[in-house]
């Protein structure tokens, strides 16, 4: 049996945060909490929160840290994050990272490891830009490495598949740099915590192993 974890996953856009998590939630039942789906969901509901960052997200800024920080406050309130939880996308400002803290004890909950996945801009780009996904499951597919069987629908329901409107080659750009504006800081917040994992390497078997001994430690 594998250890019960709590993790951050940090890394720009396209550097593999989604991805690893479902490949973590295969070995161990953590909880997925994105910040980003979160925030989709309120814009399908079309809530006046979801509207406003609609907005932002579509121009490749962050939403508010108040509104992320509450909503990841109810959701590690929940029972399912009782067996460990990944988090994903969230802390994205040293603001988020220091409010968490507070959230955390508040919850009687800590934090085990922040696991940071670095990648070349160029590749990180090119993935970005070969993502798709479901518009009625919410599967996702990349071009690159997870393409769908048949061009352009969904593998598990036969829905149509698009391009989020963040992953055009123009808004990735932009948000790559807010990226290194905004959430790179947030690395440095860890590092002195002693609780940063670095991940430099690209090829998707050899994280994969690294990830696995992480949740044997
Ligand atoms: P993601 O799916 O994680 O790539 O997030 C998509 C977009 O949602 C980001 O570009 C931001 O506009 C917004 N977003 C997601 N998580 C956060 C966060 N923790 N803080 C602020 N904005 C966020």
């Amino acid at each position: 049996m594998l250890k019960q974890k709590n993790l951050i996953l940090v890394g720009a856009p396209g550097a593999g945060k989604g991805t690893f998590s479902t490949y973590l939630q295969s070995l161990q039942p953590l909880a997925h909490i994105s910040t980003g789906d979160m925030l989709r969901e309120e814009i399908r509901k079309g809530s006046e929160c979801g509207k406003e960052a609609a907005r932002l997200m579509d121009a490749g800024q962050l939403v508010s840290d108040e509104l992320v920080v509450a909503m990841i406050e109810i959701r590690l309130g929940k029972s399912d994050c009782d067996g460990g939880f990944i988090l994903d996308g969230f802390p994205r400002t040293v603001r988020q990272a220091e409010l968490l803290g507070g959230v955390l004890s508040r919850l009687g909950r800590s934090l085990d490891r922040v696991i940071l996945f670095e990648a070349p801009e160029e590749l990180l780009i090119r993935r970005l830009t070969a993502r798709s996904s479901c518009l009625a499951c919410g599967a996702t597919f990349n071009a690159l490495f997870l393409p769908p069987k048949k061009t352009g629908i969904c593998d598990h329901c036969g829905g149509e598949l698009s391009q989020r409107p963040d992953d055009s080659q123009e808004t990735a750009k932009k948000r790559l740099l807010v990226y290194a504006k905004q959430t790179a800081p947030v690395i440095a917040y860890y590092v002195q915590s002693g609780k940063l994992l670095r991940i430099t390497e690209t090829d998707k078997k050899e994280i994969e192993a690294i990830l696995l001994r992480e949740l044997n430690a």
